[in-house]
């Protein structure tokens, strides 16, 4: 059943209700997922039942070569798409055969998204940007700059919230995006190659930055085709031709240090 309610004593009801701090339950819990592409007459099988479950506070590499299927279990895993066939519980939440309407909202309440490409609106400033899923989200506008800030603080962007993406650097473009992500207190944070368009120091400083949120006690699932990316990660899926090949924990020691 979806837990999900507009009013705003239902919201504070909703609000007590999610801890994601229940390391008993997976918050991604999908079983034998099967997608299968149709164009004209040609078919496809992108994924091949693929089973996971990732609980609180990990911190997950999806690895794999183009056209193995990362993308297609990302838009799955974030409710961007849905499967043929499987069953899929994200939080609680039975997000198998629901309207799109209800996929909205938990993906507005549930997944913070961080793209390659930032998605970022040029005209706002990063302040006013990382107060759009507040807005979606219905978050009253005195909460909604209180909010903000504290994202943007979460990623050392404090003293940049009134200036636009077109006057900062790229690092500190995906810096407001991951403030974003996370200015609704989310379960997860979905990352789909966060460091793609970045230089190879810059794209430490953002793996430094998720570092810190997974210590805090985000949960992440990052997709990335970099060996580099995923050794920031704790879990490293691989997937190949739709399945999963691997699936194996990082020692610690291997971790990147944090750089400066
Ligand atoms: P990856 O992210 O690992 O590159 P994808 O999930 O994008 O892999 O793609 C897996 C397979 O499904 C590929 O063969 C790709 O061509 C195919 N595919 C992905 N999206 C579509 C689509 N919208 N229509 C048809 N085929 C698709």
């Amino acid at each position: 059943m979806i837990k999900y309610f507009f009013s705003t004593e239902k919201e504070q009801k909703h609000k007590k209700e999610k801890d994601h701090s229940d390391k008993q339950h997976p918050l991604i819990d999908l079983r034998d997922a099967w997608k299968t592409y149709r164009t004209g007459t040609v078919e496809l099988t992108a994924l091949m039942g693929v089973s996971l479950h990732i609980c609180a506070g990990e911190f997950t590499a999806i690895m794999g070569p183009s056209g193995s299927g990362k993308s297609t279990l990302m838009n799955i895993l974030g409710c961007l798409d849905q499967m043929d066939s499987g069953t899929y519980y994200l939080n609680g939440n039975d997000v198998n055969n629901i309207s799109q309407e209800d996929l909205a909202l938990i993906r507005n309440q549930e997944i913070g998204f961080v793209f390659q490409s930032f998605n970022l609106l040029n005209k706002m400033t990063l302040k006013e940007n990382v107060e759009l899923p507040l807005i979606y989200g219905a978050i009253s506008g005195r909460e909604r700059p209180r909010r903000a800030l504290k994202a943007l603080e979460a990623v050392g962007l404090t003293s940049w919230a009134q200036h636009r993406p077109n006057e900062v650097s790229g690092g500190q473009i995906q810096r407001a995006a991951i403030a974003r992500a996370i200015v609704m207190d989310p379960a997860i944070i979905m990352a789909d190659e966060p460091t793609g368009n970045l230089d190879t120091k810059t794209s430490r400083d953002i793996m430094d930055v998720f570092n810190q949120l997974n210590k805090k006690g985000s949960t992440i699932v990052l997709i990335t085709h970099e060996k580099e990316i995923a050794a920031y990660a704790s879990r490293v899926i691989q997937v190949e031709d739709g399945k999963i090949l691997q699936d194996s924990s990082n020692r610690d020691d291997s971790k990147p240090e944090k750089t400066n």
